[in-house]
């Protein structure tokens, strides 16, 4: 049985405390803000509300927060009567709010000079996945001492993975974001030129969800052509780019603002005056990465 102090029950935190204790653990828990029916919830499975920072951490062996942002971490941490003013030391730290990495690695340097093990480890999916326990956690810290923590953490999630040292977790957390938050926008405003053209919707998901479009450039294309290190046109830039043209003017006479297209023609501009005009279009990774220096 793990003693775990839990400080931040909101959307996520609460359910992920309450699979803490539904497997068995002791939990304390902290959050000044908490919502009533979140406090009793956990209340009633044997949990136990503490008032403040210093009454939670106790006898704990682990302390997981689950903060809005960094900077409400950084008050739990930091804070006059946060973690690192207290004289108990013996435990391990793990951050599961979506921060910056750069402040998980300066947060993590000020538990490390207490000796204290830090750990970052954000969650993907969403609020149902935290209930069911089936989390998808992405761990960065020292490697060592991952064992340590991990039972723990495979309480709230199903897919537990480290992924490097500290702000590892961090980092894979806001790129795995990054892609599907942009996505949601393209496929938002897909979906709005279809119901504009006329097309059945369903129909055109249905169609949609067999190419690139809707399987994922990282499913259909990359796999067999830029990550095998083959750019020799399949389709070419130069054409992907006439495509994204035609896609632009039927927006603009639909008026529809296709505001990813727009943005991502300017790169397809850029390579069509270059050599990768005529390389396959799974060639702008490398493209972009040639931009940033990265080869
Ligand atoms: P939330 O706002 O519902 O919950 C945050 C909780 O933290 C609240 O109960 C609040 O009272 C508490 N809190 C704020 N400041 C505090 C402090 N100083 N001390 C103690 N408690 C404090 O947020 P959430 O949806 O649970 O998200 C938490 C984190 O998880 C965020 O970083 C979010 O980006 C990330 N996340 C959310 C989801 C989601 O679907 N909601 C999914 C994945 C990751």
């Amino acid at each position: 049985m793990n003693k775990v102090g839990f400080i931040g029950v909101g959307t996520m935190g609460c359910p992920m405390a309450a699979n803490i204790l539904s497997k068995g653990n002791d939990l304390n828990f902290y959050d000044p803000y908490v919502q009533e029916d979140n406090r009793s919830k956990l209340l009633n499975l044997g949990g136990k509300y503490c008032t403040s920072i210093k009454e939670l951490l106790n006898d704990r062996d682990f302390v997981i927060t689950m903060l809005p942002n960094g900077n409400n971490v950084k008050e739990v941490c930091f804070g006059d009567n946060g973690l690192l003013k207290q004289s108990k030391k013996d435990y391990n730290y793990i951050d599961m709010s979506t921060i910056l990495p750069a402040d998980s690695i300066s947060i993590n340097k000020e538990f490390e000079s207490q000796n204290i093990k830090m750990f970052d480890a954000p969650v993907a999916r969403l609020v149902n996945n935290a209930i069911d326990g089936t989390l998808l956690i992405l761990v960065g810290g020292d490697k060592n001492k991952f064992d340590t923590i991990k039972p723990l953490l495979e309480t709230m999630g199903s897919d537990v993975v480290y992924c490097g040292n500290n702000g590892s977790g961090s980092k894979m957390k806001i790129i795995n974001n990054y892609m599907s938050i942009v996505s949601n926008i393209v496929t938002a405003e897909t979906l709005t030129l279809v119901e504009k053209s006329g097309i059945d919707l369903d129909l055109a998901i249905k169609l949609l969800t067999t190419t690139a479009a809707g399987k994922g450039h990282l499913n259909v294309s990359y796999p067999m052509k830029v990550l095998k290190n083959d750019v020799s046109a399949g389709f070419k830039n130069t054409l992907a780019l006439k495509d994204l043209r035609l896609a632009l003017a039927q927006g603009s006479i639909d008026g529809i603002d296709l505001n990813t297209g727009k943005s991502a023609i300017k790169s397809y501009e850029e390579a069509d005056k270059t050599n990768y005009k005529d390389l396959d279009w799974t060639s702008m990774f490398n493209f972009i990465k040639e931009k940033n220096n990265l080869i």
